[in-house]
């Protein structure tokens, strides 16, 4: 029996493997009170879009809600870093009482002129849709009026879930598709779909395919380009990583232009050959495709394995917590944490549906925590009931970790070494090894606090200390607070 307290409400968004029949509930708005760690629906527009680095990204609404996502990819450049820059119309009251197009209006142009983008995104946050500002005809007049495309994003954040925000990215992005040239895409061609080149990723799974002999059209949305995008429907194939957020574009995609689309995950060693062999078996009349993809396999899992060995032996045994935006990529961390020895003992996601959380609750052994949509309370409250060594997350759940006192590994939009690929799966190894085996933890408060179960279930899930002991342990120092 857990010993954590959940909301009622939530009670259904969680699923303890081999205790509890599988009845999980998710795609649904986060519970009011429970704070959730998702992000809102403009946050996730923002996310998909923000890589593309010769447009404009104006955020229609208070500076607040620019001043959240600014970088918020660390999506690495090759050429132009326009995205770097976080423009907002920064609407005050009388904007609200009086509507803000005009000055959507005057700040478009004014950032058009000065700054030249190949296209513009203009996102609409919670204020812009209570206030009822038309921002699809300010788009409209201004797009005209420059001569380049401006898109409205309609992500207004109260609107749904960061799903939702995926989907109005989408829609966006969708308008510039088919409107470029595409005489010389050859038949062997694919679109990397979500794929956002966080710390140079995509820049090493593009050399991969390229090794192979497919031509890579274009990186949704990594190092993107509009001209890029512009003449996607060229590509014979797309390749979706991040599901969640771009498979509504590869559906529209598929039936508009019919290119058809396969899922790929470049985490560990067994989904980043998987990715290869999958796109070389659709270009099946190209033997020589599939050829060249075993040897790219073959010499890159030989160089990392050594040193992948030597690091499985001191992690083998210890055991893993993972929360992350998309379940995709959960599938994709327990298979690489099992190739280090590692058990999954929490897993959970933001925008899971229930196909994803019937594959983590068949991959997870009995005893594994499965949530949806989960909050800060609840996942520390696990990870102590759970004793994890390594949490795998993002930026929100970094500080979880380290008030818990145990080892972190961001696997989002803050980190700085590429992670995918079969070198990042050597990066990750070593990063894991580092942070799951460093001694500073023992000297973390709530590690050297894991006393009695009467204290552990307390009110402030183990972090303070009641009476009967006075936080004290055997063994341990009191705690100071
Ligand atoms: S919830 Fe609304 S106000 Fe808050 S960041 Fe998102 S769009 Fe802005």
């Amino acid at each position: 029996m857990s010993s954590t307290p959940i909301l009622e409400a939530r009670q259904s968004q969680i699923h303890h493997k081999g205790r509890d029949p599988f009845e999980m509930t998710c795609d649904k708005h986060s519970l009011a009170g429970s704070v959730s760690q998702r992000a809102c629906v403009f946050c996730g527009s923002r996310v998909v879009l923000y890589p593309i680095a010769d447009a404009l990204h104006l955020i229609h609404g208070p500076i607040g809600c620019a001043a959240y996502t600014w970088d918020i990819r660390g999506a690495l450049s090759s050429g132009p870093e326009l995205h770097r820059m976080s423009f907002s119309t920064d609407l005050r009251e009388t904007d609200v009482i009086f509507g803000g197009e005009k000055k959507l209006a005057a700040a478009l142009g004014e950032l058009i002129d000065v700054y030249q983008p190949r296209a513009a995104f203009v996102y609409s946050t919670c204020i812009v849709g209570i206030i009822g500002d038309d921002v699809a005809a300010v788009c409209r007049k201004v797009g005209e009026a420059k001569g380049i495309p401006v898109l409205p994003v309609h992500s207004e954040g109260f609107k749904g879930t960061k799903k939702d925000g995926y989907k109005a990215a989408c829609d966006a992005l969708f308008k510039l598709v088919g409107t470029g040239a595409t005489e010389d895409i050859g038949p062997v061609s694919i679109n990397i779909l979500g794929e956002f080149n966080i710390a140079g990723e995509a820049w090493l799974i593009k050399k991969y395919y390229e090794r192979m002999g497919v031509q890579v059209v274009s990186i949704m949305t990594g190092d993107g380009r509009v001209d890029q995008l512009a003449r996607s429907h060229g590509a014979t194939l797309n390749v979706v990583q991040c599901s969640g957020a771009l498979t509504f574009l590869a559906e529209m995609m598929k039936e508009t232009y019919g290119i058809p689309y396969i899922r790929a995950s470049y985490f560990g060693i067994d989904d980043m050959a998987k990715a290869l062999y999958d796109v070389a078996e659709q270009f099946g009349d190209h033997p020589d495709v599939m050829v060249r993809s075993r040897e790219i396999v073959r010499s890159e899992v030989d160089a990392i394995m050594p040193e992948i060995n030597r690091l499985k032996a001191d992690l083998s045994g210890k055991r893993a917590a993972i929360y992350v935006g998309g379940a995709f990529k959960a599938f994709s961390l327990i298979k690489a944490l099992r190739y280090l020895g590692m058990n999954v003992v929490l897993v959970g996601s933001q925008t899971g549906n229930q196909s994803d959380y019937a594959t983590l609750r068949d991959m997870c052994e009995d005893g594994t925590i499965i949530l949806d949509d989960a909050n800060p309370l609840e996942l520390s409250r696990y990870i102590i009931e759970k004793k994890v060594d390594l949490f795998i997350g993002g930026v929100k759940e970094r500080p979880i970790a380290y008030k818990m006192g145990i080892g972190f590994c961001d696997h989002n939009h803050e980190r700085k070494i590429p992670l995918a690929g079969f070198a990042g799966m050597l990066a990750f190894a070593r990063e894991v090894h580092t942070s799951a085996t460093s001694p500073v933890w023992q000297f973390a408060p709530a590690r050297r606090f894991q006393g009695p179960e009467h204290c552990r279930s307390g009110v402030a899930g183990g972090l303070l200390c009641c009476s009967p002991c006075d936080g004290v342990i055997p063994g341990a120092l009191a705690l100071e607070l």
